[in-house]
């Protein structure tokens, strides 16, 4: 990360950065985990930064929260249990609450995340101080190694594969994970920027294809993410099988989405073949 006369950089590569002019540096801590930081920016509202990445802005972050519970919620059976692993910001968890989903278990690492998220993104976090929504303090690795419960869909919210989030883009951690879940049940993972993180991708998508029988990965926008193009990856063990009901229709999500967002770049299927 780079801050130059009222600008955040985050790098890409050494030779490419995106800069946010920003108003303001609302706080910058180091905690046991990681390094926060949260600006004031002109275009895109309140960024939160980890290790100089950013992780949501106020602007655009309906389009991750929504890719990432919306598209694994249409398949197999209605859930009505579901894991968080991270997500310390609530947004995954406010769309689960929007979706009518009763039992939502969230276990994030780090509390300052939580934290930072109640006082300067309310409405996102909100979903916090709802009762069907239980918050853990923890190591979601820790907890999936020791807890017995099943669920419908586990989305593995998580920062890029490094430090904390490291382990759970292991082929381990997806075995340990497809314990946890009913037999059509669903495990959804953030797999990174195609074009710059590749590794992820490869790590996400073949990690899961080891264990899981049935493997899909799809793409969205996401402007403010590396290159735009950011990629998820779910998997299950009995075959994808969309609902027939109406779906709800986000700021980004449709149902043109739902079918559109898996037909993939030559690039990106060479990267998971
Ligand atoms: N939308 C984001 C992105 O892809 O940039 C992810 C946002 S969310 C803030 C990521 C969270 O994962 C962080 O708060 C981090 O603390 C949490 N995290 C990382 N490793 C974890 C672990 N092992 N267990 C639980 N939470 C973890």
């Amino acid at each position: 990360m780079r801050l130059i006369e009222n600008w955040f950089s985050e790098r890409y590569s050494d030779n490419l950065q995106l800069s946010f002019r920003i108003k303001d540096q609302l706080l910058s801590i180091k905690t046991d985990y990681q390094r926060i930081d949260l600006f004031d920016t002109y275009d895109f509202g309140k960024l939160l930064s980890i290790d100089g990445t950013v992780q949501l802005t106020e602007k655009d972050e309906y389009i991750y929260h929504e890719m990432i519970t919306m598209i694994p919620y249409y398949f197999n059976s209605k859930p009505s249990r579901v894991l968080i692993i991270g997500g310390g910001d609530g947004g995954a968890a406010r769309r689960l609450v929007d979706l009518g989903i009763e039992n939502i278990v969230n276990v994030e690492i780090d509390g300052n995340v939580v934290e930072v998220a109640k006082k300067y993104f309310p409405a996102i976090s909100s979903s916090f101080k709802e009762k069907k929504v239980n918050l853990i303090i923890g190591d979601g690795i820790k907890y999936i190694k020791e807890s017995k419960d099943k669920f419908d869909r586990i989305i593995i919210d998580s920062t890029d594969p490094v430090g904390p989030a490291e382990g759970l883009f292991s082929e381990e951690f997806y075995k340990d994970i497809q314990s946890h879940l009913t037999p059509n049940g669903i495990v959804v993972t953030q797999s990174g920027s195609p074009y710059y993180q590749p590794t992820a991708l490869s790590m996400a998508h073949n990690g899961m294809a080891r264990i899981f029988k049935y493997v899909k990965t799809y793409c969205a926008f996401i402007p403010t993410y590396p290159s735009g193009l950011w990629s998820f990856t779910m998997a299950s063990s009995e075959e994808f099988k969309k609902r027939d009901e109406p779906t709800v229709t986000g700021k980004y999500f449709n149902k043109d989405i739902l079918e559109g967002s898996f037909y993939l770049p030559e690039f990106v299927k060479n990267l998971i073949k």
